[in-house]
């Protein structure tokens, strides 16, 4: 494997234009980069004008920045018990969905929403019905992703058959993927803290979800211990995933073609540099 085809990159920061997220990843050495496309605290924003949609298109085909993926606004719950909440997530993923086809982004990644005690199986039927809404409605181009969660309070998405269940219930499929968060894994209680757990957890994703639907990995570690149900990013290798388990990540054939983001704590998008070089050192 050579690491310039890498596709490997951090979650980068569009304050100023969304072209900057590109300037930024091209900075640190990124190939792939993740961003929001407005701001993640609101709902709604203005439409794109056509010299924003041109300036992110040209700096990115300037650039060595292969992939560009999205991430929702984290006030989203398509599966909301809240007639209201439910609606308004319903327009706002479309006006994020509409937003990525125009950037040419391929995959929107979102947490797939939580129950707040209105139980799991409605929560999942819902979900899986306003994805229909939303994907029947659009070209196509960018593909939604489910992540996988760690469980916290009332999420769900924290088992490999919750986003299985989703995908078997929508009938738009071919528009919906998964995005797997190595910390979510770990602190939703898949224990991937030695090589053979590693490959367990492997064997079952590819089982219940199928590696082909597996379109964006985030690399992060965990603060907090197996089976936590918390959501805490930790740099990698200064939390409770073992290094040389994103070392097996990052020499795994059946994963090389996926792109891999950092989502971990900077407190400046420099500080992701030495981490994205530590991961590209481990590659043989
Ligand atoms: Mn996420
Ligand atoms: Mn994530
Ligand atoms: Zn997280």
């Amino acid at each position: 494997m050579k690491v310039k085809d890498i596709l490997l990159g951090a979650h980068t920061s569009i304050s100023g234009g969304l072209y900057k997220a590109i300037e930024e990843g091209e900075q640190i050495g990124c190939t792939a980069i993740q961003i929001f496309t407005k701001s993640s605290r609101s709902w709604f924003t203005s439409k794109l004008t056509l010299k924003e949609i041109e300036k992110f298109k040209e700096t990115q085909k300037k650039s060595n920045i292969k992939i560009i993926v999205a991430h929702t606004s984290y006030l989203i719950n398509l599966g909301s018990p809240n007639k209201d909440t439910e609606k308004k997530s319903i327009n706002s993923l479309q006006q994020e969905l509409t937003r990525c086809e125009l950037l040419n982004i391929p995959y929107l990644v979102l947490h797939p929403g939580a129950h707040l005690k209105s139980g799991e199986e409605l929560c999942l039927k819902k979900i899986a019905e306003n994805l229909d809404l939303i994907l029947k409605e659009s070209t196509g181009k960018t593909m939604i992703l489910l992540e996988n969660t760690a469980g916290q309070g009332t999420n769900i998405g924290y088992k490999f058959e919750h986003l299985k269940q989703i995908r078997d219930m929508a009938k738009e499929k071919n528009k919906l993927g998964v995005c797997l968060d190595t910390c979510h894994v770990f602190s939703s209680g898949y224990d991937i803290s030695s090589p053979e757990g590693y490959e367990k957890v492997i064997t079952e994703f590819k089982k219940i979800i199928g590696l082909k639907n597996l379109k964006v990995i985030h690399l992060n570690d965990s603060k907090t211990e197996l089976n936590s149900k918390k959501d805490r990013h930790e740099n990698i290798g200064k939390g409770k995933i073992p290094l040389k388990i994103f070392n097996l990540i990052m020499n795994d054939k059946r994963l090389f073609k996926i792109p891999k983001i950092l989502e971990t704590p900077v407190n400046n998008f420099l500080e992701y540099k030495p981490e994205l070089d530590l991961l590209k050192s481990m590659v043989k």
